[in-house]
């Protein structure tokens, strides 16, 4: 059995963010061979063909998220400052550089279809979705998601884990509902109807459940969140309630499996000893009410901490071994690393 395969198309990484983070000088060298849950080299070793590459800006004071807080038993991280809009489109401007870097130096292609990406994965290149993750770099006239989109940009979620022009997002919070404010502005809603004239996906991954139902309501695509899990499982506030997830399967929509260890651990924890066990619950309770074509993966490499039997991109075989072992059959393990994504996507896009 070649555990490398199927390929895995995933949900959401943040390499750009931590290119970034380090100065682009050595971009592309640091992508081929350097640090970090993701790079070239372990990408092709552990069948890792790609996904949603986010850009996403750091808050105002260089502030990470403080994994320290998020591993004690119950924790309420206050929700970070906004961000001004020119200083997250130079941070946009950055990172999308990168990601064009990256593509000049032959490790990934940006795809703008479903087509390109089934067949960019397998091959030599890395398959890339421009994504952006909180829509800060956005101005209120949308002109820059209008060049965005032009630049590749073809998935957005309108809030991270922050307010915004356009939206609220939830904080890092255990337990907690994920109803812990306000939805979409009136702003968020004319992005949402312009992604949607674009055809950019949207991601409803971080928003407040107030503002899952202002898109639920107002999209004609299926819902997607690229990197969430089940609030029934593990109850965070970033986690889906069976009736978001039930509304995210009447749509056809997609929910990709978030590696990050807080929003997989029953008890809520940032920290790394969770069996793959852990990970099959939530995909068990994923599949039981999205169905066979409802369910990915969204590691959120580089952007959290994970459980360390899948602790980098070479790690990935022991969870097909593991999904293998818990009796998923070889169409549905396809499905779920990449057939989904790819699937909703085409649906989304429209080719
Ligand atoms: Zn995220």
């Amino acid at each position: 059995m070649d555990l490398t395969v199927p390929t895995i198309f995933d949900g959401h990484n943040d390499v750009l963010s931590r290119l970034a983070a380090a100065g682009r000088a050595d971009a592309a060298e640091t992508f081929a061979t350097g640090p970090g849950h993701i790079n070239h080299e372990r990408a092709r070793a552990g069948g890792f063909g790609g996904g949603f590459f986010a850009v996403w800006i750091p808050s105002p004071g260089g502030g990470t998220i403080d994994f320290d807080a998020m591993a004690q038993p119950r924790y309420s991280v206050p929700l970070p400052p906004q961000v001004p809009q020119p200083d997250a489109l130079a941070g946009a401007m950055r990172q999308a550089a990168l990601l064009a870097n990256l593509e000049e130096a032959g490790a990934l292609k940006i795809c703008r279809t479903a087509g390109e990406i089934e067949a960019t994965l397998g091959g030599e290149r890395l398959a890339a979705v421009f994504h952006v993750e909180g829509a800060e770099a956005i101005d209120r006239e949308l002109a820059a998601l209008d060049v965005l989109h032009a630049a590749g940009l073809r998935s957005l979620g309108p809030v991270w884990s922050r307010p915004n022009r356009f939206g609220h997002g939830v904080p890092f919070r255990f337990p907690s509902s994920p109803d812990t404010g306000p939805g979409l502005t009136e702003d968020g809603l004319r992005l949402v109807d312009r992604c949607l004239e674009l055809g950019i996906m949207l991601d409803v991954s971080h928003l407040t459940e107030a503002g899952f139902w202002d898109i639920a309501r107002r999209t004609t695509k299926p819902i997607v969140a690229t990197h969430s899990n089940a609030h029934a499982i593990t109850p965070t506030a970033r986690n889906l309630t069976d009736k978001q997830l039930a509304a995210v399967a009447e749509s056809g929509g997609v929910v990709g499996l978030n590696f990050a260890s807080a929003f997989l651990r029953e008890d809520g924890r940032m920290l790394g000893d969770v069996p793959l066990a852990t990970m099959l619950r939530h995909l068990d309770h994923l599949l039981a009410i999205l169905g066979e074509d409802g369910v990915a993966l969204g590691s959120d490499y580089d952007g959290a901490l994970v459980p360390h039997e899948v602790d980098g991109v070479e790690r990935l075989p022991n969870l097909r071994r593991a999904m293998s072992a818990h009796g998923y059959g070889e169409a549905l393990i396809t499905k779920i690393c990449h057939g989904n994504w790819v699937n909703v996507l085409r649906r989304t896009w429209g080719a």
